[in-house]
């Protein structure tokens, strides 16, 4: 079955994809399957995967284990409602992510978006405050650059620039928003780097419910990649100050930055940390947040009597079933021999971008792979030179990136860099 050039006029006229125009429809690229790190286009053609479907299929498409634990669970329950009943793919979640997390992370919220979790990790922080009559400490700290997603929580601690929400500004709550880390990733800590968090905390932590950022690597704010002593830092100061802190692990969760969470390469843990993206191996929507036993117990403890949250789809069976099956390739361990091999393959497919005159920066960690570049890219006059060479890569800004599947081969990834860098010698030649 192909789409046909109707549904395409119908699909231009009438939907809405992401962060689109109704005037002017950006070009849309048909896709009929997807099979391991291929996407299959409707003339026929093949794509290889640089994106991973934002994150998310970290074992490439169409998997043996994802598909039979989705037909198993469909077969039994598709979806069931979680308020007073309960069922085993969420019980096997729960103590799935419990054993993966960081140690001390021990409650589980079972949400249905990363949007949504990040909007729950926020109330339980409120919440947790409110409890024990601290209602005032109900304002954030975040980092700039970062981005937190879509719904209104989350737009609020979004970088007000770079963070896609900046017309929203006049309607947002109004949090403290503190500049990024200028020590990079493989760095110690820049002397003065920390000391605008620090002052925020000391000054205002007596209203400051939590510090929200996503560790190591901020994602759809910049792509940029900090100081592991930074966020070693950022933690002992909420301990000091009495501010909670929110990882938001959602980009970089279940292994995509090297370690199994970024927060890992610091050796902390958060207070509350919300995973999504890659939960379910990339098949549906799903994220989860997590936080310890003592801020659960006390959140349960206050006036309301329980956690104000419960969405009409939470826990959903298919979904948790599916995340299981994903959950346990990632805990064969597999995916650390997967990533270091990408890394060093990104590394060296993408070094010769370094010399070309448009481009600004290159770095890479863990399969993440970025090519800054001193000037934004214009999408619909590089997505089609991307498709001409055969990979699927959707920059943004000033952003050229590689996030592929952890199972792709080392052909697929000399594919990807090398398509890359011929796009970026072509934009090179134009600016000349
Ligand atoms: C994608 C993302 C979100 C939002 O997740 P959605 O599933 O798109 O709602 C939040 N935080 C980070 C770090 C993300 O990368």
């Amino acid at each position: 079955m192909s789409i046909t050039q109707e549904q395409l006029k119908f699909d231009k006229e009438h939907i809405w994809h992401p962060y689109s125009s109704m005037i002017n429809p950006p070009p849309m690229t048909p896709v009929v399957s997807a099979n391991g790190t291929r996407l299959k286009l409707n003339d026929g053609r093949e794509l290889i995967d640089g994106m991973s479907s934002w994150w998310s299929t970290i074992h490439g498409y169409n998997h043996p284990q994802l598909n039979q634990a989705a037909t198993e669970q469909i077969s039994k329950m598709s979806h069931v409602m979680f308020g007073g009943i309960t069922h085993e793919p969420a019980i096997e979640l729960a103590q799935k992510l419990v054993d993966l997390t960081p140690a001390g992370l021990e409650k589980v919220f079972i949400a249905d978006s990363g949007s949504v979790s990040v909007e729950v990790a926020i109330k339980m922080a409120l919440q947790y405050w409110q409890s024990q009559g601290l209602g005032n400490k109900h304002k954030l700290a975040t980092l700039r650059g970062g981005y937190h997603g879509d719904t209104f929580g989350a737009m609020s601690v979004c970088d007000p620039v770079t963070g896609m929400h900046e017309i929203f500004t006049g309607v947002l709550p109004k949090h403290h928003f503190v500049p990024r880390p200028t020590s990079k990733f493989g760095e110690s800590l820049a002397e003065g780097d920390i000391d605008a968090l620090e002052a925020i905390l000391m000054d205002e932590g007596s209203e400051i419910a939590a510090l929200i950022l996503e560790p190591i690597v901020q994602g759809a704010g910049g792509m940029y990649f900090y100081s592991a002593e930074y966020l070693k830092r950022a933690r002992e100061l909420c301990d000091q100050y009495d501010v909670l802190l929110i990882a938001d692990e959602i980009a970089t969760g279940f292994g995509r930055t090297g370690e199994l969470f970024a927060c890992d390469h610091a050796g902390i843990t958060p207070d509350i940390l919300c995973v999504g993206k890659a939960l379910t191996g990339g098949y549906m929507t799903l994220a989860a947040t997590l936080t310890t036993t003592k801020i659960a117990e006390t959140i349960s403890s206050g006036g309301a009597g329980c956690f104000m949250h419960g969405p009409t789809f939470m826990g959903n069976p298919l979904a948790c079933a599916v995340a299981n099956a994903s959950l346990g390739i990632i805990q064969t361990g597999e995916w650390r021999t997967q990533v270091e091999r990408i890394s060093g393959e990104l590394a060296s497919g993408l070094a010769p971008a370094r010399d070309l005159q448009s481009v600004a920066d290159v770095r890479i960690l863990g399969a993440i792979g970025v090519v800054e570049r001193k000037e934004p890219v214009t999408l619909s006059e590089v997505q089609p030179m991307f498709i001409e060479e055969g990979i699927w890569v959707r920059p943004f800004g000033k952003l050229v990136y590689l996030m592929p599947p952890y199972i792709s081969s080392s052909e697929d990834i000399e594919a990807l860099t090398a398509g890359v860098l011929r796009v970026l010698k072509r934009l090179d030649k134009l600016l000349k």
